[in-house]
């Protein structure tokens, strides 16, 4: 590529309201553009380097046994219904009408469509194991899409989604991707984590988040450096809270109208996880008369922790709650709190959940509020029914230092972005939809499933999280937009220089590697600097003075000041 005839639009500032290194960097180095809150688009330097990204992802699904098909963006709102998603997952799913008042959305992720496609598709259990994948355009509304292309709302996500007769094949299954993501994100060129996260109301031990290590990053790792033990604080302070339970439960007497359900309980009364990342819920409870017919849904509020969002919880991570409950729309919301569902955002201690007991208390009964040991404030609600005792989790208190429950050493803490997630469904989605098979006896069976998710936009953005200086990014060789770059000093003067510079952008195009021959001739200071902030990884300058000699200069991206002067003739070979 020369770089007059492509596109290159680099900014010296930041706008004001690029938060994050990754978020600048792409934008100040024309990767992206922004649109509207959460949806950007991809110039043509940022296309490069996503199409890398998808490149290594669609070669390692292949490899890996997957099958690529591509599913559609806008999907039926039946299918939603069918699997109880369209109620639960809340005001993150982009909702919309046809022309005829038809209801569509657009999708998410796409576990209600692939598991249509397998009841019509698969009929016999040879025809499993299959694992499909896409990697599409997804839509989150996010509450608060921030970070450039990390938490957009319009995102590229690979999704892939396996079928297995029983759920030891589901097992396999889940293996084989694990591993496959071990392999992309080497690939990628990214430090990573696999962590183990949280599965919420699916239950078991299936669900590792893939963790690309970075101070920016939003969640928090609890791992041992003697062992492979690793897990996402998210599921780790689970547990720290219910070991702590009888710490709480004292700080809660101290507070609480006595004789009430804490909001763990309530929690796992209704299989929601009691994770950092439950702020608030409103769940809706559906009511009948003694004649079966159904009275206005009764609004019921249980609020959790203070620190992530309503629509991390209702988005999927929280697949059953129990019969008969439901979260509640905006339009319940509001009429029962007479506030928009907007108000129900940053909670922080006493005073706040105060006002939410009081707005409650007018619509409910039974209501208690207390607090955790770290002194966060909870409110729950009386059910009128006995709760079960919590599930035992096998995570310990992680503090860091604290011993890792694998024994092999103590707990470090550290920040992570996710950009993969595996997870075991189960017959979640199966069940619902009825996707079953014949087994070899001639018997129906519920097909079992996991989904596996990679954000393939995310990852540009974490791995400028980790790969970047005072002067721009630098790219790991395998998602740059280009690999080396020519800058030419006085390319339209020197007759020399031009040619050196055209031999050997031709030599390295021969040899396959993504080469820009800067030919734009610009002053060097802005040409270099240009580059860096861009950050391709290697960098050959060619000028009069060293061709003198017979040498051109190579440094790489990383190590600016590490200069090496290179015979022409060799720099083929060198780089
Ligand atoms: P998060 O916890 O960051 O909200 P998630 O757990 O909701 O992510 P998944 O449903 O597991 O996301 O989706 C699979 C992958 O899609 C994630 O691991 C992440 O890399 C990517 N992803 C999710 N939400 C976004 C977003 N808003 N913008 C960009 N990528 C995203
Ligand atoms: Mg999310
Ligand atoms: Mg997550
Ligand atoms: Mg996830």
């Amino acid at each position: 590529m020369r770089a007059r005839s492509f596109f290159i639009s680099t900014l010296k500032e930041a706008p004001a309201d690029a938060d994050v290194v990754s978020q600048q960097y792409m934008i100040r180095a024309g990767m992206i553009k922004k649109l509207a809150a959460g949806v950007y688009t991809y110039m043509p330097m940022g296309l490069r380097t996503i199409r890398k990204i998808e490149g290594i992802i669609r070669d390692e699904m292949n490899r890996a046994g997957a099958i690529e098909l591509l599913m559609p963006i806008v999907q039926p709102a039946e299918l939603w219904q069918e699997s109880g998603r369209w109620e639960k997952y809340g005001d993150e799913l982009l909702r919309f009408k046809d022309r005829h008042d038809r209801d569509f959305v657009i999708q998410p992720t796409s576990e209600e469509v692939i598991t249509d496609v397998a009841r019509q598709e698969i009929k016999s259990w040879r025809q499993l194991p299959v694992n499909f994948y896409h990697i599409q355009t997804k839509f989150r509304d996010e509450r608060r899409p921030r970070f450039g292309v990390m938490r957009g709302r319009e995102f590229t996500m690979k999704d892939a989604y396996s079928f297995d007769r029983d759920e030891a094949g589901a097992a396999k299954s889940y293996d084989t991707m694990y591993d496959a993501y071990c392999k992309i994100f080497n690939r990628l060129g990214l430090m990573f984590r696999a962590v183990r996260a949280d599965t919420g109301a699916i239950g078991g031990s299936r669900s590792h988040e893939f963790q690309v290590i970075a101070n920016t990053g939003e969640d928090v790792i609890a791992y041992c450096p003697e062992s492979d033990y690793a897990a996402n604080i998210e599921l780790a302070e689970a547990s720290s809270l219910l070991a702590g339970r009888e710490a709480a439960t004292e700080t809660m007497e101290k507070r609480a109208t006595p004789g009430k359900e804490k909001c763990e309980d309530v929690a796992e009364y209704l299989g929601i996880p009691f994770t950092k990342s439950v702020k608030s819920v409103v769940l809706a409870a559906d009511r009948t008369n003694e004649k079966g017919e159904p009275l206005p849904a009764k609004i019921v509020l249980v609020l959790l922790r203070a620190d992530h969002e309503l629509n991390d919880v209702k988005a999927g991570h929280i697949p059953e709650l129990k019969e008969g409950f439901r979260f509640a729309t905006d339009k319940e919301i509001e009429a029962a709190f007479g506030s928009k569902p907007g108000y129900l955002g940053p909670v922080g201690l006493g005073e706040d959940v105060a006002v939410y007991a009081d707005l409650t208390v007018a619509d409910m009964s039974d209501f208690c509020c207390g607090a955790n040991e770290e002194g966060f404030h909870y409110t729950g609600v009386n059910f009128g029914r006995d709760l079960p005792e919590p599930k035992a989790m096998d995570l310990r208190n992680v503090v860091e230092g604290d011993k890792s429950p694998d024994g092999a050493g103590e707990l470090k803490l550290q920040r992570g972005i996710e950009v993969g997630h595996v997870f075991f469904l189960g017959t979640r989605y199966s069940e619902a939809l009825n996707a079953t098979y014949l087994d070899e006896n001639g018997q129906p069976k519920v097909m079992q499933m996991g989904c596996y998710g990679i954000g393939v936009t995310r990852i540009a953005g974490a791995a400028i999280e980790q790969n970047h200086d005072d002067k721009g990014i630098i790219w790991p060789d395998a998602i740059a937009p280009f690999e080396v770059v020519i800058c030419p000093m006085n390319y339209s003067k020197s007759e020399d220089v031009r040619n050196a510079a055209e031999k050997l952008y031709r030599e390295l195009q021969a040899a396959g590697v993504d080469v820009i021959l800067d030919d734009r001739d610009m002053r060097p200071g802005v040409m270099f600097a240009d580059w860096e902030l861009i950050g391709v990884p290697h960098r050959v300058v060619i000028g009069d003075r060293g061709l003198k000699t017979g040498e051109v200069e190579y440094a790489a991206r990383r190590h600016l000041d590490e200069k090496v002067m290179v015979k022409v003739d060799e720099a083929l070979d060198f780089i």
